[in-house]
């Protein structure tokens, strides 16, 4: 009777103890790891010299657009059209290219207000300056 009851037991705490839910996980660890090719990413674009999520991948997410932007400030700060020349040709599409020159333009337009709004104000301190010392004549004579 022992003996009966000792082997129904050992089959069920054996079957109960089966790890099949622990096995599975283990076998997905090195799956993910084969569909996220390391070796074949490349390092992102912008200089941060993280690897790219995707093969084919120039960029890490929004790491393309960082980069636009970091030419084109280059861009506004470069001296020569030749260095502007090639901060530009360091871009690799034509869309982030596009992207520093809009950047550039901004910058160029903005620039171009503010000297406007010097110029304007200068012209107005020289004007009220005209007037007054027109109105200080015009007391003393
Ligand atoms: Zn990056």
């Amino acid at each position: 009777m022992s003996t009966n009851t000792t082997a129904p037991a050992a089959a069920t705490s054996t079957a109960s103890r089966t790890p099949a839910p622990t096995k599975a996980p283990t076998k997905a660890t090195p799956a993910k790891a084969t569909s996220k090719p390391k070796a074949s990413t490349q390092p992102c674009r912008c200089g941060c010299k993280a690897q790219t999520v995707r093969p084919e991948a120039l960029y890490l997410p929004g790491h393309d657009a960082r980069h636009a932007g970091t030419v084109g400030r280059a861009i506004i700060a470069a001296t020569t059209p030749k260095q502007r020349n090639t901060l530009l040709a360091s871009l690799p599409t034509e869309n982030l290219k596009h992207k520093a020159m809009g950047m550039v333009k901004t910058a160029a337009d903005r620039d171009a207000k503010k000297a406007a709004a010097v110029k304007a104000r200068e012209a107005a301190k020289a004007a009220a300056k005209v007037a007054y010392d027109a109105a200080l004549k015009a007391n003393a004579a």
